[in-house]
């Protein structure tokens, strides 16, 4: 390992370099020069470390890596961000406001990219030899703005000049039915903490024009040249925009195939023994298509026999399951292969024919009997190993979703618990709670997360002075919270309220309908002149999907309510309600810290895994939640006293599931204020400063269907929230519960996941 630069004539080496990169003196920088100096005297430094090639290399492939702002965090890893903060303090700049100066590029929706992006800083730190690979969306993910209380959508531009991404030289020619694209790859540095750099590769495509974007974010979904590469993962809610996704996701996979076979065979490698050279770690069935490409380049242009070429590849993959949810496994139709990529066609169907005279059980058939591709089966039958994110999901894959498959393959399967990397979401995200810790433990929790349980001690669990320095530290960071919603979205929130907090995306799975259920229900409590002791600060942040009807529907509800609560002087003072627009990483970075309730309240068996969950733990906010996802897994380490669980099981979900006799309106009947709650959502109130066609139909909805099961679990939700605002009035014991949690946060480090990723799959040298 590298040792940090932290001597003082490293300081003023620094402080030379950064002059240089600026090329005037830093005092006459205005805040973007700044930041372009320090862009590049990052990326100057990233290139200098060693990085060893090693014989086999990992590809990380994902249609998603929700990357977030790069600065800081490379300045952290790299063991200069202190130096480069007093040397900018020296001249008059402050270092926050030069982050200020940086786009966030969305290049993911949610979870699954930021677990990609956590994993590549993982991958770096552990000094393990591992790339990502992706595309380059010019304008990632929409921005999300409110009007009228709806969402709308625009495009979000991050290609800036100067920019983290790098042009190579690296091209190749990808063909389609009729025409064929030129790819350019550009690469974006990632470094490791105090280690390796590594590389996400970006591919694109020099055609793609932005200006074929019309209002909002709308284009013409059929001229792929011009808009391939534009958006991520375009509104699917026709045709046109459901082909352009197999153009998308074959031009990803077949520009890592040929990357993939070229720098093994620059390596040495026969293409027999690929798999001593490369493994590739498909996340999610967004690219699965690279399993039958490869078998094509391998057989076609290398010379392979078909059935030595799917031997190799079969011991090259490796994926990841990340939800059960049936409409999020990817099948696509047959015609839509012949209509974009008609050359995969004879693998796809020989390797469904393979299946087939195996197993005579349609339900794992590749090409099923409705002529659509499952995509999660071919990764399943010709990958070896299928991991699932979380010990639950892990079970229930094995039990219920992929049983047949588990018959066939026992030994393939295997869990990996998510985690997220502590240098983003501790170190740059929380420098209090940093530096609140390190006074206490040293700070070898920066480098190995387990040293995070030495708190867990009645040294300091039991310190009335540690845990008012914990509750002083949640403080400023409210403090900190409240400045910065009010300076980017002008939104007022009360410090010393209680800051309950869901972020995530807008699903009805996550039920941000039963969190505002919950809500309506404490307005009509402090209106019937019931008021909590401690006022309480409720903060939504959510992007919906935007062809997602019911779920734009819901972000309505939720901003009709704010209106309401805001105009309302006898529930104001005692309760708000805040959604913040245009969630995203760098929101998410000042929004954690703040919290004192994380609400993790999807129904049981639905939530994969969830980061979010870890994040907050981290942070010492106290989970609300169900025992779903990795909330199983954060309850057995912290124990009932330090979590507050709710709801049916993920058992009871299942059966309930199974037997389909659940009957929303059944519960509506029997519980009054469950139906006082949903009967305000069409009330007068509403229809005052809402639109009565969203507002009925989510009613209807939840009435008459209900899928993810809000009105069982309701009851249990309201009492167990209530116990969780009780116990927040004892302000000690509220803060042994966050020094237990921020304790028990070690094994939720991705550098843990990391670890047995390459321990069980991967195999790499370190
Ligand atoms: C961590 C993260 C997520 C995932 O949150 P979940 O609660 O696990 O769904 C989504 N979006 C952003 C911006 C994140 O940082």
């Amino acid at each position: 390992m590298m040792t940090m630069i932290n001597h003082l004539n490293d300081k003023t080496k620094l402080e030379q370099k950064l002059t240089a990169a600026c090329k005037k003196p830093l005092a006459q920088c205005s805040c973007h020069e700044i930041y372009a100096g320090l862009l590049s005297l990052v990326q100057d430094l990233a290139g200098e470390r060693r990085s060893p090639a090693g014989k086999k290399k990992l590809y990380y492939i994902s249609a998603e890596f929700l990357i977030g702002k790069l600065l800081s965090n490379n300045l952290i890893n790299l063991g200069i961000y202190d130096q480069v903060r007093e040397i900018l303090a020296g001249s008059g700049h402050n270092l926050s406001a030069v982050e200020e100066m940086e786009p966030e590029p969305s290049l993911g929706n949610g979870g699954l990219g930021r677990l990609a992006a956590c994993f590549l800083d993982s991958i770096a730190t552990l000094g393990l030899n591992g790339d990502g690979v992706g595309l380059n969306y010019h304008f990632g993910l929409f921005k999300q703005l409110f009007a009228d209380n709806k969402q709308e959508e625009e495009p979000n531009p991050w290609l800036e000049t100067p920019s983290w991404l790098t042009k190579t030289d690296k091209t190749y020619t990808i063909s389609y039915k009729g025409f064929t694209l030129t790819s350019r790859m550009y690469d974006i540095a990632v470094t490791g903490y105090n280690n390796r750099t590594n590389k996400l590769h970006l591919f694109d495509v020099e055609t793609v024009d932005e200006t074929v974007v019309e209002d909002g974010i709308s284009f013409d979904k059929t001229d792929i040249q011009k808009n391939l590469t534009l958006f991520l993962y375009p509104d699917d809610s026709d045709r046109a925009g459901r082909v352009l996704r197999i153009y998308q996701q074959y031009f990803m996979v077949a520009n890592a195939a040929r990357l993939i076979l070229e720098e093994a065979a620059a390596k040495g490698c026969n293409y027999y023994d690929l798999p001593d050279y490369a493994v590739i770690q498909i996340n999610d069935t967004h690219p699965t298509m690279v399993i039958p490409e490869l078998i094509r380049l391998l057989t076609c242009e290398h010379g392979l026999e078909m059935d030595d070429a799917i031997d190799v590849v079969r011991r090259t993959c490796a994926y990841t399951n990340h939800t059960i949810l049936a409409e999020a496994l990817e099948t696509w139709p047959m015609d839509f292969f012949k209509e974009a990529v008609p050359q995969l066609i004879p693998i796809m169907e020989i390797l469904d024919d393979k299946v087939r005279r195996r197993c005579e059980d349609p339900s794992v058939y590749i090409i099923g009997n409705d002529d659509r591709v499952h995509m999660a089966h071919i990764d399943i039958h010709y990958g070896f190993s299928v991991n699932g994110v979380a010990a639950l999901h892990t079970e229930i894959l094995k039990e219920t979703e992929l049983s047949h498959f588990y018959k066939l393959y026992p030994q393939k399967f295997n869990n990996k618990t998510n985690g997220i990397t502590f240098r983003r979401w501790l170190l740059h995200s929380n420098p209090r709670l940093t530096a609140y810790i390190e006074n206490l433990i040293g700070d070898g929790f920066k480098e190995n997360a387990d040293c995070l349980k030495a708190l867990n001690d009645n040294r300091f669990l039991k310190n009335i002075k540690v845990l008012h320095g914990l509750l002083a530290v949640k403080e400023a960071c409210k403090q900190d919270l409240a400045v910065y919603l009010k300076e980017t979205q002008g939104i007022e929130i009360d410090t010393n309220s209680i800051f309950d907090i869901q972020v995530k995306r807008l699903h009805e799975y996550k039920r941000q309908q039963l969190n505002a259920l919950y809500l309506i229900r404490k307005y009509q409590e402090i209106k019937a002149g019931h008021r909590p002791t401690t006022s309480i600060t409720a903060i939504f942040g959510a992007k919906a999907a935007p062809a997602y009807t019911i779920a734009k529907d819901i972000i309505h509800l939720i901003l009709c309510l704010q209106q309401i609560i805001d105009r309302d002087p006898e529930v104001s003072p005692y309760l708000k309600v805040v959604m913040v627009s245009n969630y995203n990483v760098t929101l998410a970075e000042k929004l954690i810290p703040a919290c004192d309730i994380s609400e993790q309240i999807s129904l049981a068996s639905k939530e994969a895994s969830g980061t979010g969950n870890m994040k907050f733990m981290l942070n010492g906010a106290v989970t609300l939640g169900t025992d779903d996802g990795a909330n199983v897994e954060i309850h057995e380490l912290v124990g009932d006293e330090n979590i507050y669980v709710f709801g049916d099981s993920s058992e009871t979900v299942i059966q309930r599931y199974k037997d389909g006799d659940y009957c929303a309106r059944d519960y509506y009947e029997k519980d009054g204020n469950l139906k006082n709650a949903v009967d305000f959502i069409v009330g007068e109130e509403m229809q005052e400063v809402g639109d009565l066609e969203n507002l009925e139909r989510l009613y209807n909805e939840l009435l008459t269907k209900d899928w993810f099961m809000t009105f069982p679990d309701f009851e249990d939700y309201c009492r167990t929230k209530e116990q969780a605002l009780a116990d927040y009035e004892n302000r000690t014991g509220w803060a042994r519960k966050m020094l237990v949690n921020i304790s028990q946060a070690g094994y939720f480090s991705s550098d843990r996941t990391i670890g047995e990723y390459n321990r069980d799959i991967w195999k790499l040298e370190a």
